[in-house]
């Protein structure tokens, strides 16, 4: 579990829960490969880095993780359709008859110099994401319009974006010329002992219990040849885990926090109920 603090900071409209100092505990997460050591030689070379995977498998985590090390100020931002420039960058403000400014959380970030983690960025309009670029150049620039102020990102600041290419289609995709500013990692699932450590860890479930989890999962992941859209992901995993450690059945647990979320789809729903029965 991450341990940083919590401090809103701004007014900014949208899924932003202000800046999170380093602090605490490290937050717990199992490296699949070298991207810890990929990301700070990326962060010491002041290149924006892009994280490729599915929903659920430790980006957000790894760069909660990154922040703590690299001993950076997080500021997380969830994109979504409707998240405009002035979202991103700030807007004036009505406060006691007086008029306002007031940085928005890429703003925030830039200033201080923190991580910049917009997740699932391409949910954003193409508008709102051009407002990036310049950020991304080696002169790492964030130009207001309103306030015609031109903010130079304080040593330190770095821009992370999520993407599931899974989710891509030719209207909401990444274009080219965002995607060629950013070093690219790939994610994906943790092999079979990574996912069980995980499982135990963040479940709080013993070893027998997180691998036949992980078994399961890995049966089920089978089925997108049948199918099935999404795979279980290693949160749904730890989210089973987590009502199983408290007292909830295996198999009711499998079927509310693993099974119902994934799928409608009633010959699904019966395949993989055979396949809990015959796997816990
Ligand atoms: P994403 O950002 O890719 O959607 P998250 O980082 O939110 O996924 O991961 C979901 C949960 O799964 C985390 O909160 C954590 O409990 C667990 N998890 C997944 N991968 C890892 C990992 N490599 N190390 C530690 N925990 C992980």
């Amino acid at each position: 579990m991450t341990d940083l603090q919590s401090q809103p900071v701004s007014a900014a409209r949208g899924a932003f829960d202000g800046v999170r100092h380093p602090g605490g505990a490290e937050p717990y997460y199992v490296a699949s490969g070298n991207e810890v050591e990929v990301f700070g030689t990326a962060h010491a070379a002041g290149l924006p880095v892009m994280l490729k995977g599915p929903t659920g498998c430790g980006k957000t985590r790894f760069v909660e993780h990154m922040a703590w090390r690299l001993n950076r100020p997080l500021v997380t931002i969830a994109c979504h359709d409707d998240l405009s420039a002035s979202d991103l960058t700030g807007r004036y403000l009505i406060r006691g008859g007086e008029t306002v400014w007031s940085d928005g959380p890429l703003t925030v970030a830039a200033r201080m110099g923190a991580i910049c983690y917009l997740d699932e960025v391409v949910e954003a309009r193409q508008d709102t994401i051009v407002v990036l670029h310049p950020l991304t150049d080696d002169r790492r620039l964030l130009p207001i319009d309103k306030t015609g102020e031109l903010v130079e990102a304080a040593p330190g600041f770095q821009l992370v974006i999520s993407y599931n290419p899974g989710y891509q289609h030719a209207l909401k995709d990444l274009k080219p010329s965002t995607r060629q500013r950013f070093v690219a990692l790939e994610f994906d699932f943790p092999d079979a002992a990574r996912e069980a450590d995980i499982v135990m860890h963040e479940g709080g479930v013993d070893r027998a219990a997180a691998t036949s989890l992980v078994r399961l999962s890995g049966r089920i992941r089978a089925l997108r040849d049948q199918g099935l859209a999404e795979a279980p992901s290693t949160r749904l995993l730890v989210s089973t885990a987590r009502l199983m450690a408290r007292g909830i059945p295996a198999a009711q647990a499998c079927r509310v926090a693993l099974v119902n979320p994934l799928t409608d789809d009633p010959d699904l729903l019966a395949a993989i109920s055979d396949l809990i029965s015959a796997t816990l």
